[in-house]
């Protein structure tokens, strides 16, 4: 579904040239769970940002279920990130005076969604991730792994292909952590792909995949047995 040959991302900083990307090829199938793990300023980021059709790369190429992303204008890009990629992020990104369900509803206002049918796909969605009960909190109202659960109702509720979270867990106890990568791993195992940044072992034991990044290079990829969080 993922096909990236040779993706690079250089920054030049005055006379520097950063090599955020460097050369990276890598394919990731339909259904695939994948953590991406790497030190501080080892590319993680650039990579998530390129897969999520938030940048695109100065070399190299990016298919995405079919279509080459790399030479599309940004009106374009937008209309496929749009339509195939949920986001998810460390601090949650809810907007503070919604309420969960008007946070869930915000993708749907873009793509034209008429009101019922926002309304009635963003409370399955909550309900999906265990939250039906809370659509009328605001954020403030919620811990934060029942915020992150929002988020992550937020970022399914236009049916992506791909899940993208970077550090979904990073602000969270070690519990909850837990509970919101239990909530991945059964997305995925209903077919979403999903690919994950984490520091946190103990996070990526979880995924099938282990991509490790370096100084902008991927360095290793190993697929392996997942253990079951819940
Ligand atoms: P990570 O997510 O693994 O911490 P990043 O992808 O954010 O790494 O960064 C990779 C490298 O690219 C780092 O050296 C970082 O400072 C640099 N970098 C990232 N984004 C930019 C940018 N917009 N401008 C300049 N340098 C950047
Ligand atoms: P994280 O690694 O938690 O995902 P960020 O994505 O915020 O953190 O940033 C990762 C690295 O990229 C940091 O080192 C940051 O300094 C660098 N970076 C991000 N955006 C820029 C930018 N616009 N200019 C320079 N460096 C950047």
């Amino acid at each position: 579904m993922i096909a990236v040959r040779n993706l690079t991302r250089h920054y030049r900083m005055g006379p520097q040239t950063v090599h955020a990307l460097d050369d990276v090829t890598v394919t990731i199938r339909r259904g695939e769970f994948v953590a991406v793990m790497g030190p501080s300023g080892s590319g993680k980021s650039t990579f998530m940002n390129l897969l999520g059709c938030l940048d695109l790369p100065d070399a190299g190429r990016y298919r995405l279920d079919g279509t080459e992303v790399a030479g599309l204008s940004s009106d374009a890009l937008a209309a496929v990130r749009n339509r195939s990629i949920g986001f998810v992020f460390q601090s949650f990104n809810l907007l503070p005076r919604q309420s969960a369900i008007d946070n869930v509803m915000l993708p749907m206002v873009y793509a034209g969604v008429g009101h019922a049918l926002r309304l009635e796909k963003a409370l399955a969605a909550l309900e999906s991730v265990g939250l039906g009960a809370r659509a009328g909190h605001r954020p403030t109202q919620l811990s934060g792994g029942q915020q992150q659960r929002v988020a992550i109702a937020r970022a399914l509720v236009n049916d992506p292909l791909l899940l993208l979270a970077d550090e979904p867990t990073g602000a969270l106890d070690t519990a909850t952590s837990l509970e919101i990568i239990g909530l991945f791993q059964r997305l995925n195992r209903r077919g979403i792909t999903v690919v994950l940044v984490t520091h946190e072992p103990e996070v990526a034991r979880f995924a099938s995949r282990v991509l490790q990044f370096r100084d902008g290079r991927l360095i290793d990829d190993q697929s392996r047995d997942p253990e079951i969080a819940a």
